[in-house]
């Protein structure tokens, strides 16, 4: 008899587990089952703002792999299906079919739990009227475009400050509306960047015309007819025709705790280096687990696309019999917003602090090409190291294009324990069109290590 293996969550982690078991072993030896209770499955999230903002116009470029590709592709995926609750003794999980409301029990003899993260969504009045919207999965996507297509709004807020609200707002801005947005924190992006680095990004979305209320909570929203009308906050009362949530997420892990699967610290569920969580033949990826931060050794949550795909591989190898592992974070990501690209990787200083970890750290501004070439723009390059070894621990860019994947060699320098001084003899590439002779990360390593 075959064995069979349940997929729970149809997107990058769970989808990317599925694919790879089923590359590895045949339909008549493993039988590959995944529950998704959305339309969608193997999406771009990422891809949300393109579409809302319409540099995408077709919600199918957004889809790697559709329900029916997969089916061909000898998965049996069931969008519509929300899987309830996982029972450990009879090794089966409880499934519900949306639409038509029945509930069935079905077996797994390996499970992956992929249920990703929930948006946050605080309990403020108001919060659930028509008109405010999150950004989670491709069909909330689809939800804010077609608000924006036949609803002609045209005064959005955005509620938060990270990437996701900033690339929403810029979206927003993009389709013709009068954006605001709101945040408790002195500068966008804080959970990310430091404020001297946020504030450039406050100022890139201020020339798009994005009005910023920095340092502000929302208390509430304005309803007329249940229909979202002002957003409040202690200061000001703004006009919202529209309204979009970015205010993060947590980790999607209370189905596989309330099975008595492990959640640490951080919220995530736990698993070791090879994806499996404190269950055996329990499996999780992406976004609904924890991951070790490999530059303070502790638990942390990173809701990004690039972990969930390979989190998903380990899962699809280990299941089938192989060994596989993922070795960890250092907290990599990048993002566009308005004019600049952004770009982190390790410890802010105010995390560093947070962690107790000694830092030094300098700021350099300079151009991403050759002072004279055609093209050179601002490029600000912050670096931050462990003192007293010097230890590269954390680096942050904002720049104009070619800014952003700049953050791969720091990243590299991270991963592997350098020092700063080392990093500022890094044998880079050099050419006018892409750099000026001392690449601004030289720099900015050589500025940090002189303050060691
Ligand atoms: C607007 C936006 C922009 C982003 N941009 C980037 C970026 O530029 N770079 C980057 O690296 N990351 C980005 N991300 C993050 C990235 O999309 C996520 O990290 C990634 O999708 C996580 O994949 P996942 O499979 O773990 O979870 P998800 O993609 O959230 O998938 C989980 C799936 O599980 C389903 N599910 C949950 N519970 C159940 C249940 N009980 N039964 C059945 N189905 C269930 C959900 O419907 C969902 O489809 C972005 C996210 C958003 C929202």
């Amino acid at each position: 008899m075959s064995e069979r293996l349940v997929v729970i969550g149809g997107d990058a982690a769970g989808m990317t587990a599925a694919s790879r078991a089923r590359r590895r072993r045949d339909p008549d030896d493993l039988d590959i089952v995944a529950f998704e209770r959305g339309p969608y499955t193997s999406y771009s999230a990422c891809g949300i703002p393109y579409l809302v903002g319409d540099l995408v116009s077709d919600v199918d470029e957004l889809v790697a792999r559709s329900p029916e590709e997969h089916r061909r592709n000898g998965i049996d995926v069931r969008t519509g299906h929300e899987v309830l609750a996982i029972d450990l003794n009879r090794r089966q999980v409880r499934v519900r079919e949306l639409g038509a409301g029945a509930e069935s029990d079905e077996p797994f003899d390996q499970l992956v739990v992929a249920t990703g993260a929930v948006p946050s969504r605080p309990d403020l009045p108001g919060i659930d009227a028509d008109g405010i919207f999150g950004v989670q999965t491709l069909a909330d996507g689809v939800t804010v475009r077609r608000a924006v297509d036949e609803r002609a709004p045209r005064r959005a807020v955005v509620v938060g400050g990270g990437y996701i609200g900033l690339e929403m707002a810029e979206a927003l801005v993009r389709r013709g509306l009068e954006v605001a947005l709101v945040d408790r924190t002195a500068q966008p992006m804080a959970a990310v960047l430091d404020d001297d680095m946020g504030a450039l990004v406050g100022d890139a979305l201020r020339a798009v015309g994005v009005t910023l209320y920095m340092g502000e909570s929302v208390d509430g929203f304005d309803t007329e007819a249940g229909v979202v009308r002002a957003v409040r906050t202690a200061h000001r009362t703004l006009p919202a025709d529209l309204v979009v949530l970015g205010l993060g997420v947590r980790p999607n892990s209370g189905l596989a705790e309330r099975a008595g699967i492990a959640v640490g610290e951080a919220g995530g569920v736990v698993t070791d280096a090879r994806m499996e969580t404190s269950v055996g033949g329990i499996w999780a990826a992406g976004d609904c687990v924890e991951s070790i931060d490999r530059v303070t050794g502790r638990p942390i949550v990173v809701a990004l696309g690039t972990h969930a795909n390979k989190q998903g591989r380990v899962v699809g190898i280990n299941v089938t019999g192989g060994d596989a592992r993922f070795p960890g974070v250092v907290g990599t990501a990048a993002s566009k917003i308005c004019a600049y690209e952004v770009a982190r990787t390790g410890l802010t200083e105010r995390q560093a602090s947070e962690a107790r970890v000694d830092v030094v750290a300098a700021t350099i501004e300079s151009t991403t090409r050759a002072g004279y070439y055609p093209g050179a723009a601002p490029i600000t390059v912050k670096v931050v190291a462990e003192r007293p070894g010097g230890r590269i621990v954390g680096a942050q860019i904002v720049g104009a294009e070619g800014a952003a994947k700049r953050i791969d060699v720091l990243a590299t320098a991270i991963w592997n324990h350098m020092q700063v001084g080392e990093v500022a003899s890094l044998d880079l590439s050099y050419a006018p069109p892409f750099s000026p002779v001392w690449d601004p990360v030289l720099v900015a390593a050589r500025n940090t290590a002189n303050l060691l």
